[in-house]
């Protein structure tokens, strides 16, 4: 059998149909990605299709989130690929929306979120002003879908906290579900930006995957600082700068000074390979009961 997935552009459209399916009973998973797709995001609608009804899948790439132009501009654009492999994993609708479609220019689209020390830290403290815009996007994206259940990757580790935060202060009942990292065989995490690695530095990118599972291995027999330090150091391969390697409190994002004061504790790290920004993490402690 032939699979049918419907695509809607227009938002009116989408919450037509949507409500339709509610309407019937039917629950809503929703999975919100910027396009260039690989097996990661597969496997967040994957996921959604086991726990919900309907699986929503949006590809927008947002411009609020995005700190330089540049960076915009070379975002991998492959949308012919993308429903291909949507279809392959039998998701049942994708939403397209334009620009204007998300931002009208007659309608002011909330964007005055603070996470205090969640957005500081890290990413936020790497790129000012990127987790406003990709928290007014989600926000957005959010009210149009409505979805019961919101499926985001822990690839993008402080992405989730900052949306679990996000959820609470605006009371929406959607519930978050943290989907695994998925990766290349030699460990690397699968990213739309692997495509720009250079063969050489490609190689040598599994340099993330290493470090990360080396500070997961000494996090109960070496002070803290000096995994980070030593982290570091590793990650400073030719061609690579680390900008953070960062042992962080899972829910938090306070720096962890001793593991055994923390029930969970992440490893999160963000490093230029050539000209190409990598981050990946891992969980280097869970003792609890429910992540989301
Ligand atoms: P993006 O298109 O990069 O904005 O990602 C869309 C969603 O896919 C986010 O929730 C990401 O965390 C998730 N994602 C991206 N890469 C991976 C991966 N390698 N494994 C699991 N989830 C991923």
């Amino acid at each position: 059998m032939i699979y049918t997935m419907l695509l809607f552009k227009r938002v009116e459209d989408l919450q037509n149909h949507i409500q339709q399916l509610k309407d019937k009973g039917h629950t809503i998973g929703f999975a919100p990605t910027m396009g260039a797709l690989h097996s990661g995001h597969l496997s967040l609608i994957q996921l959604s299709k086991t726990q919900t009804d309907y699986t929503v899948c949006s590809i927008f790439v947002n411009p609020t989130q995005f700190n330089e132009q540049s960076d915009l501009d070379k975002y991998p654009r492959t949308i012919g690929a993308d429903i291909d492999l949507l279809t392959s994993v039998d998701n049942d609708i994708l939403f397209l929306p334009a620009v204007e479609e998300i931002y009208p220019s007659n309608t002011t689209i909330r964007s005055d979120f603070d996470f205090g020390q969640l957005e500081e830290v890290m990413e936020g403290a790497f790129r000012p002003g990127h987790f406003k815009g990709m928290a007014q996007v989600v926000n957005r994206l959010l009210e149009i879908v409505q979805p019961d259940k919101l499926f985001m990757g822990q690839k993008d580790f402080q992405q989730l906290t900052i949306v679990r935060d996000m959820l609470k202060q605006t009371g929406m009942k959607t519930e978050l579900v943290m989907c695994p990292i998925i990766r290349e065989d030699d460990g690397l995490a699968k990213s739309s930006r692997n495509v720009r690695l250079l063969p050489d530095i490609r190689k040598r990118a599994i340099i993330l995957s290493q470090t990360l599972q080396e500070a997961k291995s000494k996090l109960s027999a070496i002070a803290i600082e000096t995994i980070e330090q030593q982290a570091m150091e590793a990650l400073s391969l030719p061609h690579f700068k680390p900008e953070y390697f960062s042992i962080v409190d899972g829910i938090t994002l306070q720096a962890v000074e001793n593991e055994a004061d923390h029930t969970f504790i992440v490893a999160c790290t963000a490093v230029w390979a050539g000209d190409v920004r990598l981050i990946d993490n891992m969980i280097l402690k869970n003792e609890l009961a429910d992540v989301n």
